[in-house]
């Protein structure tokens, strides 16, 4: 025999035991966010890797580290690690600015980004999120994280933690990762590696550091005073304040957390994160938050804009197991001809039939139907020479036989 042949390390086949649960999913994700009047957009997987670079950020560990690049026809193209970047893109490209605003897209689909495969994390994964552009006011704050929990609600998620945060805007940031920087400065050489280069360019970044000695560090009473500050400019506050009153008058229930700062290098004011108790140490389920600046620096017109991914393997992992479900009807019949004839009938009104192909015996057919069927459909001698079928129910054992021509109802 030939050398067998596995999926890579890090990636999973979807198998079709488990594919109605991705099937309950998307179809909730469709239902929601089409509530809200959000449009689905695919862009494509395969992105310039300049994208993402400018996208998402040089400093982030995605771009560091975690981006699949490879060369064709001496150009960079990169797997997308995720897909606010892609979609930004496409509003620019397709002029989506003429349109009235908001302009709110979502998306579903296949991430890449070479990590250290563990539960909960992958390197081909899928997400789903939303984004809006246009809309520089906090109802859009408030309708977006209403959106991700209606959606989490509508798959039947409820013990989820929100949490928020505001990271400001360019201009009052600038003078807190000063101070901040200022209070770590003396501690630098005790820091890990990975903060160490991050101190410089993105010192945000050092909060959210999972290692121990790093948050011990950062815990001193010096450094937490200027961690917990209120370092919002008068602009940036009023949004703040504007956006958890909003979420308090729908009883959204929230928590704000002044670590969360999130990976990517674009967010602005707003950032979320969703959480389940139910997961283990990758427990983020939902992560999002505004990104005012991106737009421009992708080169589009100046565009507010604020969106979130989920993680979807995440989501899945949280529902309980869905059985398969079962075929309208199996037909058992010895005669293929009319079993193929009745099969095309049914199908073609709106049922979901099987027949045997391989001239089984009888009571062969009848096992595999009690499996994989609500309903066996007989096509015996007789019911063929009246053009009749008997149907029976394969829970209750309880059998009719109709003419054919109404059969179809009769299953409904
Ligand atoms: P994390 O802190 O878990 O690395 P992140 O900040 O890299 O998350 P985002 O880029 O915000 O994650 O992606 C949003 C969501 O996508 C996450 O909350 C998570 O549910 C999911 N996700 C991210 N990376 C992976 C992965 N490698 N495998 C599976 N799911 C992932
Ligand atoms: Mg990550």
């Amino acid at each position: 025999m030939a050398n067998k042949i596995n999926v890579l390390k890090g990636t999973k086949d979807i198998l079709p035991q488990d594919i109605e649960m991705w099937h309950f999913v998307e179809e909730n994700a469709l239902k929601t966010f089409t509530s809200f009047g959000v449009k689905e957009i695919r862009t494509p997987i395969i992105e310039s890797t300049d994208l993402f670079q400018r996208g998402v950020g040089e400093t982030t560990d995605i771009v560091n580290k975690e981006m699949y690049t490879f060369e064709k026809s001496e150009r960079s193209i990169t797997l997308r690690p995720e897909n606010t970047a892609g979609v930004v893109r496409s509003y620019i490209e397709n002029g989506m600015h003429r349109l009235p605003a908001p302009v709110k897209l979502w998306y579903k689909g296949p991430m890449f980004r070479y990590e250290r495969p563990q539960a909960g994390r992958q390197r081909q994964f899928h997400q789903v999120g939303v984004e809006m552009f246009g809309v520089s006011q906090p109802a859009a704050d408030a309708e977006i994280i209403l959106m991700a929990e209606n959606f989490l609600k509508s798959i039947g998620l409820e013990d989820l933690d929100v949490e928020i945060n505001s990271l400001g805007c360019p201009k009052c940031r600038a003078e807190f990762k000063e101070k901040l920087k200022n209070v770590i400065r003396p501690h630098l050489n005790e820091l890990c590696e990975d903060c160490k280069g991050r101190f410089e360019k993105n010192p945000l970044r050092l909060l959210d550091c999972k290692v121990p000695q790093c948050q011990e560090i950062f815990s001193k009473t010096e450094i937490q005073n200027v961690i917990t500050s209120d370092f919002l400019c008068d602009e940036c506050r009023e949004h703040y304040n504007q956006l958890k009153k909003y979420l308090d008058d729908l009883n959204v229930k929230y928590s704000e957390n002044k670590l969360l700062v999130r990976g990517l290098d674009y967010y602005t004011r707003t950032v979320f994160e969703i959480k389940s108790n139910n997961l283990g140490s990758q427990n983020a389920v939902c992560g999002g938050g505004r990104y005012d600046n991106l737009v421009e620096e992708l080169g589009g017109e100046p565009t507010p804009a604020i969106g979130f991914a989920m993680g979807m393997e995440r989501l899945i992992s949280l529902l309980k197991e869905k059985e398969t479900s079962k075929l309208d009807g199996y037909i058992v019949s010895n005669n293929t001809t009319e079993a193929l004839k009745l099969a095309q009938q049914l199908r073609l009104q709106g049922l979901n039939i099987e027949i045997d192909l391989a001239n089984k015996k009888f009571t062969k057919q009848l096992e595999k139907a009690s499996k994989v069927a609500k309903l066996a459909l007989i096509l015996g001698e007789d019911e063929i020479a009246q053009n009749k079928v008997s149907i029976k129910n394969l829970e209750t054992g309880e059998q009719v036989t109709v003419d054919r021509n109404i059969c179809a109802e009769k299953i409904k």
